[in-house]
């Protein structure tokens, strides 16, 4: 049996040392062949010469170079696509999903389950904001989304190779893994774990990218948001023509037509707002449509090592390759000149 671990690291050149001090021997104990398929999602620290310096040393070791940061969910994408594996296990670098916990997982594969999915029952090292909005999130997602996506699991999962290759036909734009395989309803198991703080280096999602993420996965399996905004328009609409009546009763028979200056600058505050809203919601679909039309790849190859990768449609061959010399590269050294004599090069008046 071959086991493929696909690993998506961007900028983690401080936990990589305790990545490979840990991972191999679990999985010597496992007992199977591996592989370790490292997606460098665009880093920009030492990230890729460390994963290269093991790729040379061990073919078992896979390097996949993106061209620039795709994000963490494309980078799954790009693994499971190259994964060889009758067993395919997606976990984070930094040792917050533990290896110790793979044996589990392949116990569980070999019992005949497609997907082995894992449980955070604690979470340490992280914020009371991030796990207050973490539960939130997936209390939402469960009623909004899909019944069966189960609370607090992230994308540390074994898949088997039937599922990635279920999983390989999707190739929407904005993905979230987790809702897939809910979504494929294949056979799932789950492992509960303690989730421990990172063993080094900094999260790669600030609040921000968390807030993105939430929206791709509410977005892209859910039109719920615009249900309720339709909800929403048809009661203040409805409210709005409660008050026209009132108005104009109060006008004819009641004869009290205060200024409404107030109220009607309140009113009109509150409708805009809302058809502002509702505009920019369905705007934020119809956005996302036109991503999709487009059908660009999910993500562009740099380079890689130790994985035949000629064959994937979507690589660039570097211009500028950091070994290459003038003749293959002039426009390059002109420019890495112009920066180092800015003065020689700056625009006659
Ligand atoms: N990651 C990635 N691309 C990104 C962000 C993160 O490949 O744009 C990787 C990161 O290197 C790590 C995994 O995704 O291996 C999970 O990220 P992180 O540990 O920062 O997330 P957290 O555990 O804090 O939610
Ligand atoms: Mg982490």
């Amino acid at each position: 049996m071959l086991l493929s671990i696909v690993l998506p690291v961007y900028n983690e050149q401080e936990v990589l040392p305790a990545l490979f001090a840990a991972l191999p021997p679990v999985l010597e104990r496992i007992g199977c062949s591996y592989e370790l398929i490292f997606i460098d999602d665009g880093s920009r620290d030492s990230t890729r010469s460390i994963l290269n310096e093991h790729a040379a040393k061990d073919d078992r070791i896979k390097v996949l170079a993106f061209s620039r940061n795709f994000g963490q969910q494309a980078a799954i994408t790009a693994g499971l696509d190259f994964a060889n594996g009758d067993a395919v296990v997606v976990m984070d670098a930094d040792l917050q999903d533990p290896p110790e916990l793979l044996e589990t997982m392949v116990e569980q594969f070999k019992k005949g389950f497609d997907v082995v999915s894992t449980q955070r029952i604690s979470r340490e090292g992280e914020s009371i904001f991030k796990k207050a909005t973490a539960n939130a999130f997936y209390s939402f997602m469960k009623k909004a989304v899909d019944e069966r996506l189960p609370a607090q699991c992230g994308d540390f999962r074994l898949f088997s190779r039937g599922a990635v290759q279920a999983i390989r036909k999707f190739r929407e734009q904005h993905r979230f893994m987790r809702g897939l395989v809910a979504w494929l309803g294949l056979r799932e198991t789950i492992v509960r774990f303690h989730r421990p703080a990172r063993a080094a280096g900094e999260t790669k999602y600030p609040p921000w990218k968390l807030v993105k993420l939430a929206w791709t996965a509410i977005s892209s399996f859910s039109a719920m948001p615009l249900r309720i905004c339709l909800s929403a328009g048809i009661m203040l609409t409805s409210f709005g023509l409660a008050y026209s009546v009132y108005a104009i009763y109060a006008a004819i028979f009641i004869k009290s037509t205060t200024p409404g200056w107030s109220s009607l600058v309140c009113f009109q505050l509150l409708f805009n707002g809302a058809t502002l809203t509702a505009v920019g919601l369905v705007g934020d679909y119809v956005g996302r449509i036109y991503d999709e039309a487009k059908q660009r790849p999910l993500y562009v190859l740099g380079d890689s090592v130790n994985v035949d990768s000629s064959g994937c449609a979507h690589r660039v061959v570097w211009i500028n390759p950091p070994d290459a010399t003038e003749a293959e590269a002039p426009h390059v050294f002109r420019f890495e000149e112009a920066k180092a004599n800015p003065a020689r090069y700056r625009k006659s008046a």
